[in-house]
């Protein structure tokens, strides 16, 4: 089996981790990058060192939607005819996505944040965004739909699926139980904490979702991790606890904010420190600051079901919180 990195058009993650796992018929690749002529020419040689060219992927087994694991898995398929899978979960996501990429002008792209207060910031985002649809040719369905619970057989080794909804609605993980690795894709990276709240088609709780969805790891054994960014790493438990833990002490961080008087998910995330290295805000590029909008809102939201926040929504649509 093979980490093969490939590149990424935007600095906030430098490679997504493509993994070529070796069949009788040729190779099954978990991910398949972003595509992108360098990341295919980076591919290309990758596979070329190991003996091995394009027309040999048989399979793409791809954790979820997000361009940067998706799109290439469809561009090769059109070149070579390999099979694409992906998470059942994602079918939402996906209708969006290719509806939204048709269409010249996307007014509706972002209004399910509108609520957050983020007026100005959406105003100066006009059309972009990442994780949001792009060109209408990236997006095409998968040829297989994967289920929870389901298992895929590669070469010698069984592969289960496991639905992880967080990052995104349809994300999935495949759990090699024999040799004790999980391919993580990004519901558990090493490095970073991965995004919530932010897709084509917004679920209402996304982390609340990616909360029960760690927990979930608790229920499989100690495994080697193997994220989608990063480096592979000994223990996704440990990391889970890690990221459990962030995710525990940005919720109370957002409700001594809210404590504070301020009351949009907007005027929360412009008082959060954001990143590793305690950014402000208004030091994020616009794509970072869309990202903290929705993440922030996310997190507000998990806080009124815990019944530790209060909220109601104002005529426009804009939604305010307070202490409970
Ligand atoms: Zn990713």
């Amino acid at each position: 089996m093979h980490r093969i990195a490939l590149p990424l058009p935007n600095d906030g993650l430098r490679a997504v981790n493509v993994y070529a796992v070796q069949a009788e018929d040729g190779l099954v690749l978990i991910d398949g990058g972003w595509a992108l002529a360098e990341s295919e020419q980076r591919l290309v040689s990758s596979l070329a060192e190991l003996g091995f060219g394009l027309g040999d992927i048989t399979t793409f087994l791809v954790t979820h939607l997000h361009r940067d694991h998706y799109t290439q898995a469809v561009a090769v398929r059109r070149k070579v005819g390999s099979h694409v899978s992906l998470g059942i979960g994602e079918q939402a996501n996906l209708q969006v996505a290719m509806r939204l990429s048709r269409q010249p002008l996307r007014p509706d792209r972002l209004s399910h944040l509108l609520r957050t207060g983020a007026t100005e910031l959406l105003a100066r985002l006009q059309g972009g965004g990442i994780g949001l649809p792009g060109p209408a040719r990236d997006w095409e369905l998968p040829d297989s739909w994967l289920h929870d619970g389901g298992r895929v057989q590669v070469g010698n080794r069984c592969l289960r699926v496991i639905a992880t909804p967080g990052h995104t609605q349809g994300h999935v993980v495949f759990h090699d139980a024999d040799a004790g690795l999980l391919f993580a894709g990004d519901h558990v990276l090493p490095q970073i904490t991965p995004s919530v709240g932010l897709e084509a088609a917004p679920a209402p709780f996304p982390l609340r979702d990616y909360l029960d969805s760690l927990r979930l790891m608790f229920e499989l054994p100690d495994a080697v991790l193997l994220p989608a960014h990063g480096p592979v790493t000994t223990s996704v438990h440990r990391r889970v606890t890690e990221l459990l833990t962030h995710h525990e002490n940005r919720l109370a961080a957002s409700a001594a904010v809210v404590a504070t008087g301020a009351a949009t998910a907007y005027q929360v995330a412009l008082a959060l420190p954001w990143t590793r290295h305690e950014k402000a805000f208004a030091d994020l590029d616009q794509d970072n600051q869309l990202l903290a909008v929705a993440e922030t809102a996310a997190h507000l939201d998990v806080l009124v079901l815990q019944r530790r926040l209060g909220s109601s929504t104002d005529p426009d649509g804009i939604e305010y919180y307070r202490t409970a």
